[in-house]
């Protein structure tokens, strides 16, 4: 049987949706562990249970209902063998809707929404003797009240690392709750980034991703009281001894500067891969989804990022069957994925989300046409997915080495492009950056070998 202080407690954490619920994840862990709690993979046996919860479309709303419905039972099992389980649900469903998951699951001891979770010891204090609901959105500088990671848990969680430097979003797309969950812009001081990132890096991180829901409307405040764009602060990041790979994600095509453009040319260690989302290839549609920009203003969008980075890996989420999508606007975004070619790309049907502008709207689509809209659109991404992989192949990349393999004697890393890549190596470990020769493309991984000393890297990946 297993052995554990008498004080120790357990947490199970599960999230859904975004990187940022997984950061968010992770903060509430260190939150907990300074509460005398360690983490287990199971909620089994578990003394906290955390769903930390999506609220972007219907589904995965009602998976978290499906989920509380589970550890309903289970805490129940558990209570007749003398355990006392706790049941939380932070994320944006808890903020969405508060009190109503309760009514809908009584078993939920604990509502919290995203900006709350550092109230989290005071919460639960309070939530062992009445049901408790904490949704407050105002940050009073949350970030602030957040413990660091101690060293073991930056090991354990590996050599990339999500590091929060937005959150909420001003935008109000018509079909996207997050201005409501997530509350409005709000950038974190340089100074308190800087300082996560380098406590990060002193543990061994060597590959951050900069992440916000609106990641490249950044405006922090810097040395002096200077507002800081998102280029200036990577550069900073790029300076930390340690850090070989810095990413962002997800960005608005509204909010690419000139530096931020000029960076994916300028700094090294700027990665060539940029989530940007377009969601529609129609201008009528943009424009019904109020995002304020055209397709052909992305195009040329498109056009100077890779002016400046030519062999930069391009990535998108898209929508389909927005209310009023005809066709020929459904066309209109099939013709986009071909002439931009994609290496990767997400899609969605588009889900009603009460609250937002679009779930008033006549003309929804009927869902047999988004289904078979959402079927051909994934074909063409998949298309592309696989056309930039097996252009790979031949080439020689670096593959920064993250984890062990799927077979023994296996290392797996990414290529700069955000690709999986397999190694067979003996002499290689964790944390090695290597150049790899791609020798085959599979369906969602890269096979490779080390490179000789006389394989050097290629240039101009780009299809
Ligand atoms: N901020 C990002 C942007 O501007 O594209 C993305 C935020 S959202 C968390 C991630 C993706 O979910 C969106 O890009 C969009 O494609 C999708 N999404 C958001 N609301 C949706 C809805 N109501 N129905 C279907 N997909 C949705
Ligand atoms: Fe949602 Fe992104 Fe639009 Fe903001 S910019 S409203 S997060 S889709």
């Amino acid at each position: 049987m297993e052995t554990r202080p008498a004080t120790m407690k357990k947490v199970h954490i599960k999230s859904f949706g975004c990187q940022m619920n997984v950061y968010d994840g992770q903060r509430m862990a260190d939150i907990l562990s300074e509460q005398g709690y360690e983490e287990t993979a199971t909620p089994e046996g578990a003394d906290l249970i955390l769903l930390n919860t999506c609220h972007i479309r219907d589904r995965a709303v009602q998976k978290v209902y499906t989920e509380l419905g589970k550890l309903r039972d289970l805490k129940v099992a558990q209570k007749a063998n003398g355990q006392h389980t706790k049941i939380v649900v932070a994320g944006c469903v808890a903020q969405a809707e508060g009190a109503e998951i309760q009514r809908r699951q009584p078993a939920v001891d604990l509502v919290v929404g995203p900006q709350a979770y550092h109230r989290l010891p005071a919460l639960l204090a309070e939530a062992a003797s009445r049901r408790t609901v904490d949704t407050d959105l105002p940050i009073d500088d949350k970030f602030g009240h957040l413990p660091p990671p101690t060293p073991k848990a930056i090991r354990q969680r590996g050599i990339s690392a999500f590091v929060t430097v937005q959150e909420g979003c001003d935008k109000f797309c018509a079909f996207c709750v997050v201005p409501y969950t997530r509350g409005a812009e709000f950038s974190r001081p340089v100074a308190q980034i800087m300082t996560e990132i380098e406590r990060l890096a002193a543990s061994g991180v060597q590959d951050v991703t900069l992440i916000g829901q609106n990641v490249n409307a950044y405006h922090g405040e810097g040395p002096g009281g200077a507002v800081w764009g998102l280029a200036r602060l990577m550069q900073r990041v790029a300076e930390v001894p340690g850090i070989g790979r810095i990413r962002y994600t997800t960005s608005h095509p509204r909010d690419m500067a000139d530096d931020l453009i000029a960076a994916h040319r300028d700094l090294p260690q700027l990665m060539p891969f940029l989530h940007l989302p377009v969601q529609a290839g129609s201008d009528r549609i943009l424009a019904a989804m109020n995002r304020k920009h055209t397709a052909d203003e992305y195009r040329r969008l498109i056009e100077r990022i890779r002016a400046a980075r030519p062999d930069i890996a391009l990535s998108s989420d898209f929508i389909v069957g927005f209310p009023g999508e005809s066709d020929s606007d459904f066309e209109d975004t099939l013709r986009l994925v071909d002439e931009v070619g994609f290496a990767s790309s997400y899609s969605f049907k588009y889900s009603p989300r009460p609250g937002t502008p679009a779930a008033d709207l006549g003309e929804q689509v009927v869902p047999a046409v988004m289904s078979e809209r959402l079927l051909r659109l994934q074909e063409r991404i998949e298309h592309h997915r696989q056309a930039f992989n097996h252009a790979m192949v031949g080439r020689t990349v670096e593959v920064l080495l993250e984890r062990v393999g799927r077979h023994p004697g296996q290392l797996a890393g990414k290529t700069p492009y955000l690709q999986a890549v397999q190694i067979e190596t003996e002499s290689n470990q964790i944390g090695d950056r290597v150049q790899v020769v791609i020798e085959r493309a599979g369906s969602n991984s890269l096979f490779g070998r080390k490179a000789g000393p006389d394989e050097v890297p290629s240039k101009e990946l780009a299809a």
